[in-house]
């Protein structure tokens, strides 16, 4: 077992850091009551390799593995949680199509997303729900060299400020489930698309909205792999995208307990730093102990997909567990620094409305136990 860092990750995670601490952390309230992720600072990012890195071409000893796009953005996320979500949704939308989008169109758009001059979006959820996304509605049909599109996507992370998005929709018939939906890459300035924005209690420089198509026409170039095959392509995404939420999560987590440690040490109380008390420095240790677990577990599915090993029931576990973990870090930290915790001043309640978010965005703490149970006993013996 090895359980280092090559010596270019370890330089890639110290660029991160430094960058998120002297660029980021500075602005991170600031964004949240902007409402605006940074434009400018999207681009300092895809300068300085931070977006997507592994999604650029290379000769295959120089690829950037999984594992450090795992350390970029747990790497933000520490300063500015919003921000890494730049990076992760250029990761999961840039998977797609780098294995399923046409040359043209891939080249075009991964190469916008890596140099942060664009977002992309993911749209499967819709009004009627979330996690039974096989079932999903939102019309798609064919009209000569186009695709046309009407309906409604909804909670989707950077409706309104997206460039473009991954949307599934329904080829095929009810009747056929997941196997009736495709995915296509939707630039968001076509003609009958509109957006809205929601008014979310966290992650509000990212943002949350519906996505409304009326009459899209979409040139059938853009559609994702072939007719019927959305669903596999967007679960396996997931696969990915699990790992490196927990990753972000923790980050986050990781940062509060830093943060903790050091100011129980420093505040006195009875005559005694509170490090002294053990119902402060026991739990504390507690949730150190989990967070490095936790943090393991995502490198671990991370480095499994490094392998090209199967890692989808590591994923959901990783998806389930951090970002639930991370709430109860942050919110056990705010505690430990008393009143000033509960203010403003400190980044604490911002970061636990943050976080609390993705204990539902990329899927629900049930449906990940039920992926779990699925990988363990089969699905028939994991009925819905
Ligand atoms: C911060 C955030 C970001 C998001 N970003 C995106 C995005 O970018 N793109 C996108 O497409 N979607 C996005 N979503 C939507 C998200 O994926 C869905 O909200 C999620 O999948 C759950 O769907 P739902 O809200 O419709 O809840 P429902 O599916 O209605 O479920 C409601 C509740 O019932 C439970 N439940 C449902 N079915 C079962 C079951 N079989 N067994 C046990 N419990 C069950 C759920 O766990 C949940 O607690 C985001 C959501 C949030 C909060």
């Amino acid at each position: 077992m090895h359980f280092g860092f090559s010596e270019e990750q370890l330089a890639i995670q110290t660029a991160a850091r430094r960058f998120a601490a002297d660029r980021l952390a500075p602005g991170y309230a600031e964004r949240d009551k902007a409402s605006v992720l940074d434009r400018d600072l999207m681009r300092e990012m895809g300068t300085l390799g931070l977006i997507a890195p592994e999604l650029e071409e290379s000769d295959d000893s120089d690829k950037v593995s999984y594992v450090t796009t795992g350390l970029i953005i747990e790497a933000i996320a520490a300063s500015d949680f919003n921000m890494a979500y730049v990076s992760l949704l250029a990761s999961l939308n840039g998977q797609i199509l780098a294995e399923h989008a046409a040359p043209d169109l891939k080249d075009e758009w991964l190469a916008r997303v890596c140099s942060g001059e664009a977002l992309l979006a993911l749209a499967l959820t819709e009004p009627r729900g979330g996690s039974d996304a096989g079932s999903l509605e939102l019309g798609m049909v064919r009209d000569g060299a186009h695709y046309i599109l009407n309906g409604e996507k909804t909670s989707i992370s950077c409706a309104d400020q997206a460039d473009a998005a991954v949307v599934f929709a329904r080829t095929g018939t009810r009747e056929q489930g997941a196997a009736g939906v495709s995915a296509i890459l939707v630039p968001l300035s076509l003609p009958g698309i509109t957006s809205t924005h929601f008014d979310d209690i966290g992650e509000r420089s990212v943002g949350r909205g519906s996505i409304f198509f009326d009459n899209v026409r979409v040139p059938q170039e853009n559609l994702l792999g072939s007719e019927g095959s959305g669903f596999t392509q967007v679960m396996r995404g997931f696969d990915y995208s699990r790992a490196l939420i927990g990753l972000q999560c923790l980050g986050l987590a990781s940062a509060c307990l830093e943060e903790t440690w050091a100011y129980a040490r420093e505040r006195q109380a009875f005559g005694k730093p509170l490090t002294a008390f053990q119902g402060v420095s026991h739990r504390l240790a507690e949730l150190d102990t989990q967070v490095s677990a936790a943090r393991l577990l995502c490198y671990q599915t991370l480095w499994l997909k490094d392998q090209g090993l199967p890692h989808t029931a590591e994923a959901a576990m990783c998806k389930w567990w951090a970002p639930r973990l991370a709430f109860d870090t942050v919110h056990a930290c705010l505690l430990v620094h008393g009143h000033a915790g509960y203010s403003r001043e400190l980044p604490f309640e911002q970061r636990l409305r943050d976080v609390l978010g993705l204990q539902i965005g990329d899927g629900t703490a049930e449906i990940m136990k039920t992926v779990i149970a699925r990988q363990r006993v089969g699905r028939k013996a994991v009925p819905m």
